[in-house]
């Protein structure tokens, strides 16, 4: 880096502190609509990837930043792909859309990711006139007001809840009514995309295709690197290391 043209330049540093996050917030006489996809992304999939772009569209938003989680707090239980394997598919599923980024910010951080931290940080980092819209499937909304620091979350972002048409939305809706914090919910109907990651990697491990539920350079990374059960290949993979 060249550290006369960073001194010249304060906003240079600015967005040097913000690592790949998207530099948001110049024009004070604007308001600025930043969506955040969080998620495992264990893989990403179709489904994420409609919402998002929904999200962008309907909303008005500036870009979507898909950031997956470090270790997520709610799937501890489970095996989870190393973070370096989760990223590098979503970054290969979002290279194509100009308005999408993908993030290291919450692999990058040590320990257990909650949403909360993620968004304090958002916020510390980005002026007030940067909105900060959290996206999410409804069907996690009603876990969401439970979540630690949920009066935190509720302060920082509007929730962007995506569901398909004909969801019954009762579960959500009844949860956020009898939360205290008074969270703001956008909800979107996203065309019908029954599809999860858990369905994928069962998918692979049955040895069965993934086209049109993902983008096929994510496939193609799960073959590469033996994910899920996918026959490996004699380069052999990162957990080897
Ligand atoms: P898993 O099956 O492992 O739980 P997942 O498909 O739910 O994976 P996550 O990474 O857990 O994927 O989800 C990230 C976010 O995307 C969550 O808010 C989840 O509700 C949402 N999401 C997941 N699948 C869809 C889908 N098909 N359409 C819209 N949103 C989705
Ligand atoms: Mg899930």
């Amino acid at each position: 880096m060249n550290r006369d043209t960073c001194d010249k330049d304060g906003g240079a540093r600015a967005d040097a502190v913000r690592g790949d996050l998207p530099p948001l917030g110049a024009d004070p006489g604007r308001t600025y609509r930043l969506g955040i996809m969080g998620g495992t992304f264990d893989p990403i999939h179709n489904g994420h990837l409609v919402a998002a772009e929904q999200a962008f569209d309907d909303l008005g938003l500036d870009v979507v930043v898909f950031m997956p989680a470090g270790r997520p707090a709610f799937k501890q239980d489970r095996h989870v792909s190393l973070g370096e394997h989760r990223y590098a598919m979503t970054l290969l599923a979002t290279s194509d859309n100009p308005h999408f980024v993908a993030s290291r910010f919450e692999v990058d951080r040590a320990g257990v990711t909650y949403t909360a931290d993620t968004l304090r940080l958002l916020r510390d980092l980005y002026p007030d006139n940067v909105e900060l819209y959290f996206i999410t499937g409804a069907d996690a909304v009603a876990d969401i007001v439970s979540w630690r620091d949920a009066g935190t979350i509720a302060r920082l972002a509007t929730l962007v809840a995506a569901t398909r048409p004909g969801y019954d939305l009762g579960r959500a809706e009844r949860a956020i009514d009898r939360s205290p914090f008074g969270f703001d919910v956008i909800y979107l109907e996203v065309p019908a995309l029954a599809i999860s990651s858990s369905y994928l990697r069962a998918r692979v491990a049955a040895c069965q295709s993934l086209r049109y539920l993902t983008p096929d350079v994510v496939t193609g990374y799960i073959h590469k690197h033996a994910l899920y059960g996918a026959r490996p290949t004699r380069y052999g993979s990162l957990e080897d290391a």
